[in-house]
């Protein structure tokens, strides 16, 4: 049977393949730039930065209390209860806040300030406006820290570009906006990452857990690392802890041009029209901020060349960033010669009067998006794995993208399998409320290992 998806078609999405041979190469260069983070002496010019969280305890179970946190960086402001009542008793009590689109650019102040009134609010809610609970910030973006409270932000990503926040400890500004309200009592012990946050919730009922992940809006993933390997950390010669969980911020891979032989014209394109043009090259390449968007280029270079939607210019789909990643994953639902989500996207999208060959074309050009991205992000386990030199290992995962889309799973562990030593064995497991009870359990080590005075 002849296919149904338009040459052109194919001939667009060819350089969203990633052969083997590739593959081991992104994981060649990738090894290269993260033993530069790790490096003191090529660390201030290296582009992964591997940089040292100050995590060393990974959960023990006897973790106990009551802790707030934030989790802010994905596609939802959240503010959370967590009390840790026993190894399997975990109470979580959470709020989602809409977050205004203007926050994302504009003053810094003004960002502090609305997070401090969602936790005032929330902590009025549930009548704990009294009480000085420890609290865990969870702020996903790359940030320098110099101890397990004070985190530099290095760079805004995901779309984010606040004014008078790089180069300043968050935390101090977090509190400092509690303060200006004045009514409630916070007392910020941790700030985390959210792949760290992911790995401590999974390794909290998973003991081989040593690698978090994140596939969501934006990608990063972070890991267990020998404490001496850990150079950009003061202690790492003398510190009785022997692991330092290292946020590798992956995401900045190739800001360098090394990954250039994975880019297509539609990477530039993309890079182009966000607030970070060069940076966070990989995390473009694979995260669900940007996968749609990818998508969108191909399929309107196609209308433009009358090869899909009867060249029909007029719809939605004209406009930058119309195209939600989740259109992916539901598109990919649909089984083979079925078009039930695809008609619901197409809809959406206000585009009518598609054929079945139009509707091929649009999955086929998902898929080579989503399996890119699946790609990379194998590649880039596989580093980590590698570079940890272990044969067992649990990966905590979590972000929209792994968890809707149908395949995703499925691909990375093909592709792992692929490429890593024969008899390294792995799982992938999904990780429940990392920016919850992992956020809770690395304020509770943070309680923990203050000096008794
Ligand atoms: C940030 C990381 C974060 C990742 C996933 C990236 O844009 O730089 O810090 O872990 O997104 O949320
Ligand atoms: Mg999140």
């Amino acid at each position: 049977m002849p296919s149904l998806v338009n040459p052109e078609v194919e001939m667009a999405v060819k350089g969203f393949i990633l052969d083997q041979e590739k593959m081991a190469e992104v994981v060649e260069r990738m090894t290269k730039e993260m033993k530069m983070g790790l490096a003191k002496d090529t660390h201030p010019r290296a582009v992964i930065k591997c940089f040292v969280t100050y995590v060393q305890d990974l959960p023990t179970g006897k973790e106990r209390g009551k802790y707030l946190a934030l989790d802010l960086g994905g596609s939802n402001f959240r503010v959370l209860l967590v009390t840790l009542n026993s190894d399997s008793d975990v109470e979580t009590i959470s709020k989602s806040f809409e977050f205004p689109k203007s926050l994302m650019s504009g003053s810094g102040k003004a960002l502090f300030d609305f997070l401090a009134e969602c936790l005032s609010e929330f902590c009025i809610e549930n009548g704990v406006q009294d009480e000085t609970l420890p609290l865990g910030f969870t702020f996903s973006f790359p940030c320098q820290q110099q101890g397990l409270s004070k985190g530099i932000l290095v760079a805004w990503t995901k779309g984010f570009s606040c004014e008078g926040v790089v180069g300043k400890n968050v935390v101090t500004l977090l509190q400092e906006a509690i303060d200006r309200r004045g009514d409630v009592k916070i007392n910020t012990v941790a700030i985390l990452n959210d792949t760290v946050g992911t790995l401590m919730s999974c390794a909290h009922s998973h003991k081989n857990c040593r690698i978090g992940l994140i596939v969501g809006t934006g990608s990063n993933a972070c890991y267990v690392e020998k404490t001496v390997n850990a150079e950009c950390f003061e202690g790492y010669q003398t510190s009785p802890k022997p692991s330092m969980i290292i946020n590798c911020e992956w995401g900045a891979f190739g800001d360098n041009g090394v990954l250039e032989f994975v880019r297509t014209s539609y990477d530039k394109v993309v890079d182009r029209i966000t607030p970070n043009p060069g940076r966070q090259t990989f995390e473009k390449c694979i995260s669900g901020m940007y996968m749609g968007e990818l998508v969108r280029l191909v399929v309107i270079e196609m209308i433009n060349k009358d090869v899909m939607f009867h060249g029909d210019k007029s719809q939605k789909i004209q406009k930058a960033w119309s195209f939600n990643s989740s259109y992916i994953s539901d598109i990919e639902s649909d089984p083979p010669g079925e078009y039930r989500s695809c008609n619901k996207v197409l809809n959406e999208l206000g585009i009518i009067g598609s054929q079945e060959s139009d509707k091929e074309s649009l999955k086929l050009i998902c898929e080579a998006v989503s399996s890119r991205s699946a790609k990379l992000c194998a590649c880039g386990l596989v580093t980590i794995i590698n570079k940890m030199n272990i044969n067992e290992v649990v990966i905590g995962i979590d972000g929209s993208v792994y968890r809707f889309h149908p395949k995703y799973h499925e691909m990375l562990q093909f592709h792992m399998r692929k490429l890593l030593k024969p008899g390294v064995k792995f799982e992938l497991v999904v990780s429940e409320d990392g920016s919850g009870k992992g956020a809770a359990l690395v304020a509770a080590t943070a309680v923990q290992n203050k000096p008794k005075i």
